[in-house]
């Protein structure tokens, strides 16, 4: 069956009150982003209360689906048979076509539920709900009335211009759309988690830019051409994401050869929120965003995150902080990263790790550690911020 329009139903901005009209805005031009990138011609309007994409020309209905599927702030997607109204009699026949087309299988209950915007239509609500519910059970006996549970709402609603004939939800992602919520600076790595947490923040409506840090030649091309990878499979969603790739490979020798090794990966980490939280503000980041979870690693545990936190004034919004991995892995299946996540590249922090990290890291015996870097570390900060580089993944 060939469709006309999707009717885009959303979920939080119709409690928005009278800032309804700003995420909506939001949605409609997200939507008109994401459409550029599908063949065909489609025109998005809002029209009360409601968003349609209207379609026209050529173009195949799965691929505008999966498109829509990657914008955040649509909750479902409805595909929606338009027919002009040239009488009750001809409506009929068009929803038994429909019926025949989309419900192979007939043995189904079903209700129909009619709307009318034009109070001057030839029958009433209640009385439309009546005849269409009879004439499709005289041509379909197998299919049976329930107004209370129905496997198929048919939806038939009267608008000024055409009629709508639907019933079909096909799920999209859900949150807030993009651009409603400001801009984040998420701390990108090659593993499973910090893409999970990207996707996450950005479902909330924030923009998201990225920062990966990498020692070359402790690591390779390939792990950050990794990430390059990993940005560009979340971008679907996130939008297009610059990411900053940062040389840290002076500050992790300088760590190894100054402080001792079961603080190795706590100062490490502090050094990187510091110089993410520098490039977020220049970046107009009101945020950072990392993929950590209570208790995943030694750098992860209540006493690591305080330590890592105290660095940075910026608030660091960590989205996976109660999740297990089994769910992280799940979300990262759903929208593609797994796969890529899981390709065996070194990450700069695995190389230089101690067999025993510590566990409970104390906030004054890291300070005290980091005292031996004191004469070098203001340059090699300087030096590291230097060396971004910006890859535009999209
Ligand atoms: P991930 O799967 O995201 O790599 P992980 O379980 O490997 O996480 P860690 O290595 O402890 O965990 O990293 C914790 C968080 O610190 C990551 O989720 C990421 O946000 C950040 N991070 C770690 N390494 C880097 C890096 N090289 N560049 C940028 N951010 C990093
Ligand atoms: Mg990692």
């Amino acid at each position: 069956m060939k469709y006309h329009a999707f009717l885009i139903k959303y979920s939080e901005i119709a409690i928005k009150g009278n800032n309804r009209k700003y995420f909506e805005d939001a949605l409609v031009k997200q939507i008109r982003f994401h459409l550029r990138k599908v063949e065909g011609d489609f025109t998005v309007k809002k029209t009360q209360g409601r968003i349609y994409v209207e379609c026209s020309g050529a173009y195949d209905q799965e691929d505008v689906i999966e498109e829509l599927q990657h914008v955040f702030g649509i909750l479902w997607i409805c595909p929606v048979l338009r027919v002009e109204d040239k009488g009750f009699k001809d409506l009929s026949e068009q929803v038994i076509r429909y019926v025949d087309a989309t419900c192979p299988d007939r043995n189904l209950s079903f209700k129909v539920e009619c709307r009318r915007s034009r109070k001057d239509y030839e029958l009433n609500s209640q009385e439309m709900n009546a005849e269409l519910g009879h004439d499709i059970l005289q041509a379909f006996p197998e299919m049976r009335v329930d107004v209370h549970h129905p496997d198929m709402l048919l939806r038939v609603e009267v608008r000024e211009d055409f009629i709508n004939i639907y019933s079909g939800e096909i799920r999209g992602p859900g949150g807030m759309p993009l651009g409603s919520s400001g801009k984040a600076m998420l701390l990108l790595s090659g593993g499973i988690d910090s893409p999970v947490a990207g996707y996450m923040i950005s479902r909330r409506g924030v923009f998201i830019d990225a920062v990966y840090f990498h020692a070359p030649p402790y690591t390779s091309d390939r792990a950050k051409q990794k990430v390059v990878d990993l940005a560009k499979i979340i971008s679907r969603y996130t939008g297009p994401i610059r990411l900053h790739v940062i040389n840290f490979t002076d500050i992790q020798l300088a760590i190894y050869e100054k402080c001792p090794h079961d603080e190795l990966t706590i100062i490490m980490r502090r050094y990187m929120m510091k110089i993410a939280e520098h490039i977020a503000r220049e970046n107009e980041c009101e945020c950072l965003v990392t993929g950590e979870s209570i208790g995943q690693v030694a750098s992860q545990t209540m006493q690591s995150l305080l330590c890592t936190n105290s660095v940075c004034m910026l608030p660091v919004y960590r989205p996976l902080i109660a999740f297990d991995k089994n769910d992280i892995v799940e979300i990262s299946e759903k929208i593609g990263t797994f796969e890529t996540s899981i390709l065996p590249y070194e990450d700069c922090c695995t190389i230089f790790v101690a067999k025993h990290p510590v566990t409970k890291p104390r906030l004054s015996a890291i300070e005290k550690s980091e005292e031996n870097l004191k004469d070098v570390i203001p340059e090699l900060l300087q030096e590291a911020i230097e060396s971004d580089e910006v890859i535009l993944c999209q």
